[in-house]
């Protein structure tokens, strides 16, 4: 049996081995970034609520614990933004009480930070990664298309009070768009909002997969190393592109793994090569996988500079899988 509200384990750029729990259903977000891997928000919206059933997602996670090897990392993130769903502290907890040895990590688009009972329900976790695109009113509209009530000053003032609370580790992500937010104004404003948050990570981040707008591209290694220099350089860094295989990934096998390939790219757009390395299982293997669900008509594929991304056609493509 595949799983609905958890997907991976992957071999993450940036945590390890990491299991991913998503509690929103797609595509639930304050934000509709221009460069969103999980396709445009279908529902703008800073409302809380129990997007998907507790019950379900700790249900999911009692049966991964006793069928699986312990991960590195259980992460929040998925179609949305995690801290849109009123239970996420409940979840947590649960992780975190019946298993202290695994870690934690968060990530957030930090539109809710600046409410205190969404910062509070986070203060167990042990990583949070907010994001920040846009400091300026006019970037932060170009490149997030917020929902109308949000401010950029009031989010990095909630970032900022955040890191002042949370005991754990803080890493700010910044997307680099390259024309949109890397001019000398756009650095210096990115500098004087990373003084007053002082994270204990700048990561640079840019695209890697296909974004809802075509017109967006990719920061060149250039561009991401003159941004770097500009910010620090130290305490910055750029997140690499591409996921190394590990041998810890791929504990998922057989008709377990035809899920696993199934619940990542519903999620995120992938290569035959991404989900090889994340999933641990040899690329011949997921493209004859790839190739089959294709001919179902299950997922399609788009041909990008870095390969041929495949995602699911449908949001229920999870549920109709046998
Ligand atoms: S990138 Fe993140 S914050 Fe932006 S629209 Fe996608 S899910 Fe929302």
């Amino acid at each position: 049996m595949g799983y609905k509200h958890l997907f991976g384990p992957v071999a993450s750029r940036r945590l390890g081995v990491s299991l991913g729990v998503d509690l929103v259903v797609h595509k639930v977000c304050s934000l509709d970034c221009l460069y969103c891997e999980c396709g445009k928000t279908t529902d703008l919206t800073v409302e809380r609520k129990a997007w998907v059933p507790l019950d379900a997602v700790r249900a999911e996670l009692d049966r991964y614990w006793a069928e699986n090897e312990d991960p590195d990392y259980i992460t929040f993130s998925g179609s949305g933004e995690p801290c849109l769903n009123s239970d996420l502290g409940r979840v947590i907890a649960y992780i975190k009480d019946n298993k202290p040895n695994i870690r934690v990590a968060v990530l957030t688009n930090a539109t809710l930070l600046p409410d205190p009972a969404v910062r509070s329900e986070l203060l167990r976790a042990d990583l949070v990664v907010p994001s920040l695109d846009g400091v300026s009113e006019k970037v932060f509209q170009r490149i997030n298309r917020p929902c109308a009530s949000l401010d950029p000053e009031r989010i990095i003032q909630g970032i900022q009070t955040f890191a002042g609370e949370f005991s754990g580790r803080v890493h700010l992500e910044i997307f680099i768009l390259p024309g949109v937010n890397d001019s000398p104004d756009d650095i210096a404003l990115f500098k004087a909002a990373i003084s007053r948050i002082k994270p204990d990570l700048v990561q640079l981040n840019s695209l890697d997969r296909p974004g809802t707008c075509d017109s967006v591209t990719p920061a060149s290694r250039s561009v991401l190393e003159r941004v770097k220099q500009d910010l620090g350089p130290d305490g910055v860094e750029i997140i690499a592109r591409v996921p190394k295989p590990s041998d810890k990934a791929g504990r998922r096998q057989g008709k377990d793994l035809e899920k696993a390939v199934l619940e990542t790219i519903h999620r995120r757009p992938s290569t035959c090569q991404d989900l090889s390395g994340m999933l641990g299982a040899a690329p011949e293997k997921i493209q004859a996988l790839l190739d089959d669900y294709e001919a179902r008509g299950k997922v399609e594929s788009r041909k990008q500079a870095r390969g041929t991304f495949y995602q699911t056609l449908k949001d229920d493509a999870l549920k109709t899988e046998p």
